[in-house]
């Protein structure tokens, strides 16, 4: 065995992996990368097909990236947050307010194609604006600084009257009615992160069930799942089970429900947290068109702060190049804006552990107090705010907007879309959802009764170990295939990708 890898199994201890079956097996170590390519330390090449876990945006080794981190680093790569500022923090820190406001529009004008239940209208309430920033580390700590500042939030507006449109009012008078502990309202299957509130936030059992007496309660509401919905009366079809579902959208019904019931208990949820567009470690579950402007509006009506992670979703993940405006935020791609946004990932274009808050005015003026009556927001972490990974982030968004980096995410975005249809003839294969640059591919053991493989048969592990024999690197989620490439993936590595999973299916179906 290499040298580096046995110090890697003498050593390293890996996340979310059994370790035991680790041990098994030479690890890949990886030494080097350029654009979609990583190498080992054999000289073998591999393509990044998950984006080295969903936080890479314009491959590796960007000439852009590593000149901005080395600028930064020749003045100086990290200073405390805690009574200093520092001017990569500060500019990144309007840049993503300016963006986070830019690309919204109004719900008003949500696209024609969205298919709204009878009875269920295109909300158009106004957006709040997101103008205040608080950096930390990583996805985990991005959701767990917007549930403190919710929780707190909520704890200290019952009973202040303020001036506002007649759906704050609405709102604050929900809000009056708060319980002196805040509740939260989140998705089934959600996950939001490792820490011990955003597990708390979280609904996956067999990551969460473990730690059960650490967590405090949330409450959780049946997530959009058009291929495994109970609601849906369609027969499985060689499509993306959002497009042939037949349904009254009972997963609406069930959240207003879900609100209505905590009215009737006699206050509302705090908060409802969501993923835009996709619930990524759930299994790459899509919302249908629709579903997200709705959920919101329904939260909003009954007093919910809305809290958005985007920590996998954001800059351009979920598509939309193509559009006059693009949204670079997936929850603005249905004109919705919440009350918190969580980013992390791709904020670096994913170079460096960063990761940031968005809230409004109305949140910040909540901590604000004379000294000693101790509003302060008492969270932060030594690294917040550090200069290299706001000069990162900076680099990064500046290339996401370019229209050359537009134009080939959508090429890739169709490029993609063109090579998972042609798969459909695999019979292990009962679902292909993608979103933008996000496929998740469920393999079943019988498309037509969408009867699951059983999770010991590690049908998805096998699927990526065969992928990565062929020089393609992704992880799956349970008996789910995740894609999610960078976006200087050319369609030629593309089509390479797609092969190499079309060949490890092969090699599954007639193993299963
Ligand atoms: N939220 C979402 C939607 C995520 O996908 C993840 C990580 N996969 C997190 C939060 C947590 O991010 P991190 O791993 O950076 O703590």
């Amino acid at each position: 065995m290499n040298p580096i890898a046995k110090l890697d199994h003498q050593y390293v201890w890996h996340p979310f992996t059994q370790m035991r079956d680790w041990l098994k097996r030479e690890p890949i170590v990886l030494v080097e990368g350029e654009g979609a390519v990583v190498r080992d330390l054999h000289g073998r090449e591999y393509l990044d097909a998950n984006s080295s876990i969903w936080t890479n945006l314009h491959g590796h080794r960007h000439p852009k990236l590593n000149a901005a981190i080395a600028a930064q680093l020749g003045k100086i790569a990290h200073t405390s947050a805690l009574g200093l500022a520092n001017e990569p923090a500060s500019r990144l820190a309007e840049q993503l307010v300016k963006l986070a406001n830019s690309s919204v529009g109004h719900s008003s004008t949500a696209s024609p194609q969205q298919k709204l239940p009878a009875g269920h209208s295109v909300p158009s309430s106004p957006n709040p604006l997101l103008s205040k920033v608080f950096f930390s580390d990583n996805g985990s700590t991005a959701m767990e600084v917007a549930l403190k500042l919710a929780y707190q939030f909520a704890r200290r507006t019952p009973g202040k009257s303020r001036r506002g449109s007649p759906t704050e009012k609405r709102q604050s008078a929900s809000l009056r009615r708060l319980p002196r502990k805040p509740k939260f309202l989140s998705l089934q299957g959600a996950y939001h992160g490792d820490t011990i509130g955003a597990v708390s936030l979280g609904h996956i059992d067999h990551f969460h069930k473990s730690y059960s007496d650490l967590l405090f309660p949330t409450d959780n509401v049946m997530a959009p799942y058009c291929y495994r919905c109970p609601y849906n009366r369609a027969k499985p079809e060689r499509a993306d089970a959002r497009t042939y579902r037949k349904c009254q959208w009972e997963c609406l019904d069930h959240l207003e429900q879900k609100f209505k019931a905590q009215k009737e208990r006699g206050s509302s949820y705090a908060a409802f947290i969501f993923e835009p567009l996709i619930q990524g470690a759930a299994g790459m579950i899509p919302q249908p068109p629709g579903w997200l402007g709705q959920a919101a509006h329904i939260a909003r009506t009954h007093g919910a702060l809305l809290i958005a992670d985007e920590v996998m979703t954001g800059f351009g993940r979920t598509g939309g190049a193509e559009k006059a405006s693009p949204a670079v935020f997936a929850c603005h791609q249905e004109h919705v804006q919440p009350d918190f946004m969580a980013l992390a990932k791709g904020l670096t274009g994913g170079y460096m552990p960063m990761a940031a808050t968005l809230t409004t005015q109305r949140v910040f003026d909540a901590f604000l107090g004379e000294y000693d009556e101790f509003k302060t927001f008492f969270h932060g972490h030594s690294f917040t705010g550090n200069q290299l990974g706001a000069a990162a982030a900076l680099a990064s968004l500046d290339i996401l907007q370019r229209s050359s980096s537009m134009k080939s995410r959508h090429l890739l975005e169709r490029t993609l879309c063109n090579e998972l249809n042609g798969l459909w003839h695999h019979p292990i294969i009962g679902d292909i959802r993608q979103v933008g640059l996000i496929a998740g591919i469920e393999l079943v053991r019988n498309w037509r009764t969408r009867e699951p493989f059983y999770l010991r048969q590690q049908a998805g592990i096998r699927v990526c170990e065969a992928m990565a024999r062929a020089g393609v690197l992704t992880r799956p989620i349970g008996n789910v295939i995740v894609l999610m490439p960078p976006y200087c993936t050319t369609p030629a590595q593309i089509r390479r990708i797609v092969a190499a999973l079309s060949h490890a299916l092969g090699v599954l179906a007639l193993e299963s």
